[in-house]
């Protein structure tokens, strides 16, 4: 069988090292240049590649294709794999046919990430034979191909879910609905809608579905779908409806299993948080976690970098890193948690973003606003007729002395930038991290 890769960074490698184990005859190709780390891997496994350029010939031959899930399907090569009728698939459809591991899997528009670390964390300490893949951790493919686990925890996008066919979750987690990368999706929310829906196809009565009551797509969807798995409905804010929920004092589920604990004792602030933490403890009894292990790993579970990060209090400001924020509504989120009044920054690669959603709760919650970004002409658009102090700043020093302008002691200053952060920054952890390094300075 000949197999063609496109994309030769985590996936694609992981993928082309259990391929080559399986006999495959490999190729792999990169229209851009293959990071170091990356080709020392496919050459001391004898695995031929090509950078800069995808060769037709080379890849149009191949029984099958495994695609990076960062390749649009627009590109020319995938244009031209898709009209020869060769199948495509993600690196995950591909490593799950090699292990009889269990699948819990993770979607969502927001909060992935966080959910994901959370469960890997819980697994891990209730001494879970468990890997961690998908966005996060190594690809699934390579972990396969060096030893395999009994369980893994994988966090999925819908750019993955695109490609997968037979691949089934014994746990599913869908944690929210929102647009996010509809330039890949026809700029049609419901060809997004029914991508994040894969993640229940190939369910059976013995698997479970966990997903948020409050979603304004999820409902419907299962309506039209009539999934034959386990549901396992939670909201934070109701009981009606939901198998698990909050009040002001008590952390509740009913099913899988019944557990208990005090809000007060979660290790994370937040919402949005609180559905992240239902999600993860619904997926944890579901897997099988005692109560003991489980209550102790809500606690101290550290969080994850650059999601709603406390980095430090400075004359009396505190500041908080959530680069991550990439999207509209996880700003929302992000302003929902705040405390005091906030000095709010936001901007960068604008993905068609719609700003209405935060007119109401950044007029009641921001002291001021500071556009980041290096064109903010859309900001200045949506936001300067909210009346509230602005800056105008395109650089992370710029910023951060704007925000020590206009903030107050007491208040908060916040990175939740709603954008993509390739305009002036290599990529969101640069963003967090000049802003981590710069607030403290
Ligand atoms: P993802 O991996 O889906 O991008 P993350 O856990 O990295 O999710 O969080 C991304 C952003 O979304 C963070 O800024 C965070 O504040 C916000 N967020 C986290 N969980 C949720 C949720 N359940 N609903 C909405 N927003 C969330």
């Amino acid at each position: 069988m000949k197999l063609a890769i496109l994309g030769a960074a985590e996936s694609g490698v992981g993928a082309a090292i259990l391929a080559q184990q399986k006999n495959y005859d490999v190729f792999v190709s990169d229209m851009g240049q293959i990071s170091e780390r990356y080709k020392n891997l496919l050459n001391q496994h004898n695995i031929e590649w090509e950078e800069s350029k995808h060769t037709p010939e080379r890849i149009l031959c191949a029984d099958e294709v495994i695609k990076s899930p960062g390749i649009p399907d627009t590109a020319p090569m995938v244009a031209a794999i898709i009209k020869a009728g060769i199948p495509i698939l993600s690196e995950i459809e591909f490593a799950a046919r090699y292990t009889n591991a269990k699948m819990l899997c993770i979607t969502g528009s927001n909060g992935k990430t966080t959910t994901t670390s959370l469960i890997y964390h819980i697994l891990s300490k209730a001494g879970f034979n468990v890997g961690l893949a998908g966005n996060i951790g190594h690809s699934l493919a390579l972990q396969v191909a060096q030893g395999d686990k009994d369980w893994y925890v994988i966090e999925l996008s819908s750019f993955q879910l695109d490609n997968m066919y037979n691949f089934r979750a014994n746990i599913a987690v869908l944690l929210n609905i929102t647009p996010d990368h509809l330039d890949r999706y026809e700029f049609c929310m419901q060809n997004y809608v029914d991508s994040k829906m894969r993640i229940l196809q190939n369910q059976t009565e013995n698997d479970a579905f966990i997903y948020w009551t409050g979603d304004e797509y999820i409902p419907t969807e299962l309506c039209k779908l009539k999934p034959v798995s386990q549901l396992l409905p939670f909201n934070e804010q109701t009981t009606t409806g939901t198998l698990a929920h909050c009040s002001s004092e008590m952390f509740t589920i009913i099913a899988p299993r019944r557990f208990e604990m005090p809000v007060s004792e979660l290790s994370l602030q937040g919402k949005h948080n609180l559905r992240n933490m239902l999600a993860a403890a619904q997926a944890a009894l579901a897997a099988g976690v005692e109560d003991e292990v489980l209550r102790e790993a809500l606690t101290d579970f550290p969080g994850v970098e650059h999601r709603l990060q406390k980095v430090c209090v400075k004359d009396g400001v505190t500041y908080i890193n959530d680069s991550k924020a990439t999207n509209v509504d996880a700003c929302y989120c992000a302003l929902d948690a705040m405390t005091t009044p906030t000095v709010l920054i936001i901007g960068g690669r604008d993905k068609g973003n719609d700003y209405s959603q935060l007119f109401n709760i950044v007029s009641e919650k921001c002291r001021a606003l500071v556009y980041l970004g290096a064109d903010n002409t859309k900001l200045h658009e949506n936001f300067d007729n909210l009346g509230l102090p602005i800056a105008d700043t395109h650089s992370m020093k710029e910023c951060i002395e704007a925000c020590r302008n206009l903030a107050q002691p007491g208040d908060t200053v916040l990175l939740s930038p709603c954008c993509a952060s390739f305009d002036l920054f290599k990529n969101m952890e640069d963003r967090g991290e000049q802003f981590m390094e710069l607030s403290q300075a």
